[in-house]
C-alpha cells in the first residue's frame, strides 16, 4: 500500500501535541515505530532504561491506533541468544530502508531527534532513498536551539541564570505583572542559597513512598523480552514501576506536587543512606519521553505555590531545573555538536573503574549511589553531579567512557540532556562552557550533605594513611595536578591557595597514595 507521508515517531517523542501531526492525514499518512537493538546496544544499556522505552512505545502505539492513525510499528523479536553486540542486530536506519521500500511514501517527516547520530543517520537514509525528509521544531520544549544561539550571541560565556531569566520572562514563569514591568514572584530570579540543606542527626524520618505504577500486561511483556534478550546488561527489573502512559505520568506529577513539592526546596541537595527519592520528582523520564510536558509540570508547581501549598525556595528550585537546565543543556547540546562529545580539555584519561558496573567498593557513598542505579535506574543529582561524577573527575576517567555510563545506567537518559550534564557540568571537559569552574570537592562535602561516612571505613578528613577518603587524598591531588590550568579561575581561589598553603612532604604522600588509588582502579 502506498502512502503519502511517513511520519516517523521516535522512541522519545510520545507527545499527541507534538507539530508531527499537524497536517497529517489518517486516510494518506502512516505513522512509522521501530523497536531497534542498536539504540540498546551501541551502549550496554540498562534493562530498566530499555524497558521504559519499549513499554511507553508500545502503550503509545495502541494509544494512536485506537484514534484511527495507521501505524506501521516494528516489535523486537524476543531471542535468547545473546546476540546484542552492535553489528551483530538490524539498525535503526535499516529498519527505516525497509519501511521505505514497502510503503512507497512520497516524503518523510520527523520532529527533532533528542540525539545528533540519529539525525545523522535519518538524513542520509533519506538521501540515499531520493525522498524528502522535513524536520519539525520540537514544540515540547520551551525554547529551540536557535533561541539559545540568540542569546548566546556577543556573550563571552552562557551562564544559565541569564538564559533562565530570560525563558521565565518570556513565558511568563513565576512572574508578578506583565509585560516589561514584569517582576520574578518572591522578590528574586533565584533562591539557590535556599536549596542547601541537609539533614540533622535523625536523617529525613519516615518518608512516604512516591506513589508506585504497577506494571501492566504490556510491561510485563517487555519485561520479560528485556529479561530473555538483554540478559547480560546491567541493571534489575524487580523494582520496575516508572510511568509508561500520559495517565500514569500525570499521577505520578499528582503525589510529587502534593507530597513532596513543598520540601523540594530544602533539602534539593541532601542525600541519605538507602533514601534514594527524598523529595525528588521521579518525573525525568516521562518527560524525556514526552509524554508530559514541562508546561504542565511548571503550571502545577505554580499552582502549589499560588495556593499556599509549597514556599517559593522550593517552588522556584524545582522550576529552575525544568524552565533553566533543562532548556539550557539542549541548547549547548545542539549548538556544540558534533564536537562536544569528543571534549577532553583535562587530558582525562583513565578508564572507568569496574565497580561503576557492579557497586562493589568498599566507599559507602559510590556503594549506595551505584547500587540504587543499577537497582533503579535511578540517582538523584547530586547523587550523579557530586558522588559518581565526582569520583571520575578526580580519579581522572576519560570523559567519553563517563558519558557512555551515564546514557547507558539511567532510565531518563537521552543524550541532548545527558552529555552537557555529564561532560560539561560533571566532568569540566568542556572548559567552562558549561560550567564555570570544575565540581571538584572533597570527602568533607559528601560528609556535610549526608550520613554516608558514618557507615564507611574511610574517614572523609583525612588525606593520607590506609584509613585516607578516597575523594580527599584524590581532591588534593587534583587540584595539584591542575593548579596551573585553574589559577586565574575566580571562584577556585580559596581552594588553589589551601593548596599552596601544604608542604611539599604532605603534597608528595598525597600524590603518591593517589598514584596507588589509579593503580588499584585502572
Ligand atoms: P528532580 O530533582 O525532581 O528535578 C526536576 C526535573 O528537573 C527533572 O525531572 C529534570 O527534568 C529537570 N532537571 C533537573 N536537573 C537537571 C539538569 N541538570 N539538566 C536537565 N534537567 C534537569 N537528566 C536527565 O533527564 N537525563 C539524563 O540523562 C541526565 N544525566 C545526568 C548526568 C549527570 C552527570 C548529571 C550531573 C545530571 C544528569 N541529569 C540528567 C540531570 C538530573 O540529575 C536529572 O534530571 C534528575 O536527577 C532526574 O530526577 P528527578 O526527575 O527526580 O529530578
Ligand atoms: Fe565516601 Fe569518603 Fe565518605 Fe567514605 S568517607 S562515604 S568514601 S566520602
Amino acid at each position: 500500500m502506498r502512502t503519502n507521508t511517513l511520519a516517523l515517531i521516535l522512541g522519545d517523542q510520545l507527545d499527541r501535541e507534538s507539530a508531527l501531526f499537524e497536517g497529517l492525514d489518517k486516510q494518506r499518512d502512516t505513522l512509522w515505530m521501530a523497536e531497534v537493538a542498536e539504540e540498546s546496544t551501541h551502549v550496554g544499556t540498562h534493562k530498566a532504561r530499555i524497558a521504559i522505552f519499549l513499554s511507553a512505545m508500545r502503550h503509545f502505539r495502541d494509544e494512536l491506533r485506537g484514534a484511527g492513525w495507521r501505524v506501521d510499528y516494528r516489535e523486537l523479536p524476543a531471542k535468547s541468544d545473546g546476540r546484542t553486540r552492535v553489528g551483530s542486530e538490524e539498525t535503526f536506519a535499516a529498519a527505516l530502508d525497509d519501511a521505505i521500500k514497502r510503503l512507497r511514501p512520497e516524503r518523510l517527516a520527523v520532529v527533532k531527534p533528542g540525539e545528533w547520530r540519529v539525525e545523522r543517520s535519518l538524513l542520509k537514509t533519506a538521501e540515499e532513498a531520493g525522498l524528502p525528509l522535513e524536520i519539525l521544531d520540537d514544540t515540547h520544549f520551551y525554547t529551540t536551539p536557535e533561541d539559545f544561539a540568540r542569546h548566546a550571541k556577543g556573550r563571552k560565556q552562557v551562564r544559565l541564570e541569564y538564559f533562565y531569566r530570560e525563558v521565565r520572562q518570556r513565558h511568563g514563569v513565576l512572574m508578578e505583572g506583565t509585560g516589561e514591568g514584569a517582576q520574578p514572584i518572591g522578590g528574586a530570579w533565584n533562591f539557590d542559597k535556599q536549596n542547601r540543606g541537609s539533614f540533622a542527626k535523625g536523617g529525613p524520618g519516615d518518608l512516604r513512598s512516591p506513589r508506585s505504577t504497577s506494571p501492566d500486561s504490556i510491561t510485563e511483556q517487555v519485561i520479560a523480552l528485556v529479561n530473555d534478550r538483554f540478559a547480560d546488561h546491567p541493571g534489575e527489573l524487580a523494582a520496575f514501576d516508572w510511568p509508561v502512559t500520559v495517565a500514569d505520568a500525570r499521577r505520578t506529577l499528582t503525589d510529587f506536587i502534593k507530597h513532596r513539592l513543598p520540601n523540594f526546596g530544602d533539602y534539593q541537595d541532601a542525600l541519605w543512606t538507602d533514601e534514594p527519592w527524598l523529595y525528588h520528582s521521579r518525573l525525568s523520564s516521562a518527560m524525556n519521553l514526552k509524554l508530559l510536558g514541562p508546561r504542565e509540570v511548571v503550571a502545577a508547581a505554580e499552582q502549589a505555590y499560588h495556593d499556599g501549598h509549597a514556599p517559593i525556595n522550593a517552588v522556584e528550585g524545582f522550576v529552575r531545573q525544568i524552565v533553566g537546565w533543562r532548556e539550557y543543556v539542549r541548547g549547548i547540546y545542539w549548538n556544540h555538536m558534533p564536537g562536544y562529545v569528543d571534549r577532553n580539555t583535562l587530558g582525562a584519561d583513565g578508564e572507568l573503574p569496574r565497580f561503576y558496573w557492579t557497586g562493589e567498593t568498599d566507599m559507602e557513598c559510590l556503594r549506595q549511589a551505584i547500587g540504587q542505579t543499577l537497582e533503579l535506574g535511578y540517582a538523584h543529582h547530586i547523587q550523579r553531579l557530586m558522588v559518581t561524577g565526582l569520583f571520575a573527575l578526580l580519579l581522572g576517567v576519560d570523559p567519553k567512557r563517563v558519558h557512555e555510563w551515564y546514557l547507558a545506567v539511567y532510565v531518563d537518559a537521552v543524550e541532548w540532556v545527558e552529555l552537557p550534564n555529564t561532560l560539561g557540568m560533571s566532568q569540566y571537559a568542556d572548559g567552562g562552557l558549561m560550567a564555570s569552574k570544575p565540581y571538584c570537592a572533597s570527602g568533607a562535602y559528601i560528609n556535610r550533605m549526608s550520613n554516608y561516612c558514618k557507615n564507611c571505613r574511610y574517614k572523609p578528613a583525612k588525606a593520607t594513611g590506609e584509613d585516607a577518603c578516597p575523594f580527599t587524598t584524590l581532591y588534593w591531588d587534583f587540584l595539584a595536578r591542575h593548579q596551573k590550568r585553574l589559577t586565574g579561575n575566580n571562584r577556585l581561589t580559596m581552594q588553589l591557595k589551601n593548596v599552596e598553603r601544604k608542604d611539599k612532604e604532605e603534597l608528595d604522600t598525597i600524590r603518591e597514595r593517589a598514584q596507588e588509588l589509579r593503580e588499584r582502579w585502572a
